[in-house]
């Protein structure tokens, strides 16, 4: 249920309904590998709960 919240909100994001900007799915460090999420900047796998909507780390894609 999390993970659908959160592509929900990216999704949104994406369309500029909302501007949240510093999710996990719209961050230069965050990969998603056979279903397994990972953050680069923290050399760890990140748990669905994890995610983090409003990071401090975040680094825009480009
Ligand atoms: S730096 Fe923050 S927003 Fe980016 S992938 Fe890591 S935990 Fe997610």
């Amino acid at each position: 249920m999390l993970n659908g919240l959160l592509k929900l909100i990216y999704d949104l994001n994406k369309s500029g309904i909302i501007t949240i900007q510093r999710m996990c799915f719209t961050c230069s460090n965050y990969q998603l590998e056979q279903g397994v999420h990972y953050c680069k900047l923290l050399k760890s796998q990140l748990a669905e709960n994890e995610l983090r909507i409003d990071c401090q780390e975040h680094e825009l894609q480009i």
